[in-house]
């Protein structure tokens, strides 16, 4: 048996790579190809590595994990992680149905995102959630004036943008000045002082989040320093805050990145938090790769291979719709062929592999050593985070089969659509 450090819950045995006990070809052969599958074990290990410097050895709590769903908001992952204890940090009315289907609780989940609706704001005090993630003054007046249209109060929190860089891809990079997301740093005093005259709203925290796939610890530092800096401000204003939320973002390694294991990183936050008299605040982590990520790889099948002049290309069954990141991030997920035993240097080719969608940008691998024919299953790793949620309907292509693996238990988690599904709710014109 090999494993790779990273990818708990999947390893090769008998020359053949598995999801826990399962061999990922029985899963092709009876689920069918592009399937997602997941590791019950991975999903469980990942959220406890946070659970371990959340709990002190004397068993007094000191933060608490809220999962950035939009990673991944398969129900069955959420009632997985609702089990075990987490928040949820959503983005849209859409995820807290989810999280109250999944049996979450609406008192443990904080609502992120840059442009929450009325509608949305509404759901969300009438669930009764734990916080507003606001990061604009027309967002808070909104928020104040339907709050008081309900007779509630709403517990609000102010993201701020701490003008540090993640060092990470520009599209996911969000505490820079530049980016949409927070409110500026020196607009941040003055923006809870507008809301502690907001008779509907009552500040309980404050928060930020600076990116994703971050890889160092430092960026988190600088930020966090920012943020302590601004609760003391707030102090001397008679502003308390009660909770800091970090955020998410902290990367996983897709081939060579060696990102902090999930524990150290959680301890060095939370001790240096404390280190600076910070311990009396409640923390919350928002992480959504991190939890998913490695917990989750793509199935698919070899329909073609092509040899060209300049390249080669291996035409598979899955394609962009279904894992979008190598198209809209230039992402690199290691491909992997499912069976081992034809594998051999000598009779290895270099292949991009695509998928069968009309678009040039429809890659998911460039570059890859393969022995490979048609027929085979590959596994594209890592592709738990980011991966089903951003999947679309692109080229009426019903998105993959989803299946959890438990030991030696394989579960659907969601069917593969069906065609008709996928055009049911358009309508012809009348005559
Ligand atoms: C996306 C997001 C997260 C999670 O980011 P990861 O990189 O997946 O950990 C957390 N908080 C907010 C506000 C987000 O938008």
């Amino acid at each position: 048996m090999s494993q790779i450090p990273h990818l708990n819950g999947f390893s090769i045995k008998n020359n053949e790579w598995h999801a826990e006990n399962v061999p990922l070809s029985a899963i092709a052969e009876q689920y069918g190809t592009p399937a997602y599958v997941y590791s019950k074990k991975a999903l469980t290990d990942a959220f406890n590595a946070y659970e371990k410097a959340c709990i002190k050895p004397n068993g007094q709590r000191r933060a608490q994990v809220h999962y950035a769903m939009k990673a991944n908001s398969n129900l069955a992952i959420l009632n997985v992680f609702a089990k075990l204890g987490a928040g949820f940090d959503i983005v849209s009315a859409g995820e807290l149905a989810r999280v109250l289907a999944a049996g979450g609780s609406a008192k443990k989940v904080v609502f992120s995102g840059v442009g929450k609706s009325k509608s949305e704001m509404i759901a969300a005090l009438k669930a009764g959630v734990k916080c507003f993630n606001l990061e604009s003054i027309p967002e808070l007046s909104r928020l104040n004036e339907v709050a008081a249209s309900l007779g509630m109060k709403a517990p609000i929190s102010l993201r701020v943008n701490p003008d540090v860089d993640p060092k990470t891809h520009p599209y996911i990079s969000t505490g820079l000045k530049g980016n949409k997301f927070g409110i500026a740093y020196d607009e941040v005093i003055k923006t809870y002082q507008a809301a502690a005259q907001m008779s509907h709203c009552e500040i309980v925290g404050i928060d930020c989040h600076i990116g994703s796939q971050i890889t160092e610890i430092s960026p988190y530092l600088d930020a966090l320093d920012r943020v302590l800096d601004l609760i003391k401000a707030l102090a001397d204003q008679g502003i308390q805050i009660h909770h800091l939320d970090i955020g998410g973002g902290l990367g996983i390694s897709y081939t060579s990145e060696t990102p902090p294991a999930i524990t150290e990183f959680a301890n060095t936050l939370l001790d240096h938090i404390e280190a600076k008299g910070f311990g009396h605040l409640e923390v919350l982590f928002e992480p959504g790769r991190s939890l998913v990520g490695n917990a989750g790889l793509l199935l698919t099948t070899i329909e073609y291979l092509k040899p060209g002049e300049t390249k080669n290309f291996c035409i598979v069954d899955a394609a962009m719709n279904d894992l979008m990141r190598p198209a809209m991030y230039d992402a690199y997920h290691a491909i992997v062929p499912v069976k081992l035993s034809n594998q051999s240097k000598a009779n290895s080719v270099s292949y991009d592999i695509v998928g069968p969608i009309c678009e040039s940008g429809d890659w998911l691998g460039k570059d890859r050593e393969l022995a490979v024919q048609p027929g085979d299953y590959l596994a594209i790793l890592s592709a738990g985070a980011y991966g089903f949620t951003m999947s679309s309907n692109y080229n009426t292509r019903g998105r993959a089969a989803e299946v959890m693996v438990d030991g030696d238990q394989v579960h659907i988690i969601r069917e593969r659509e069906t065609i008709e599904s996928l055009f049911a709710n358009e309508k012809l014109l009348p005559n």
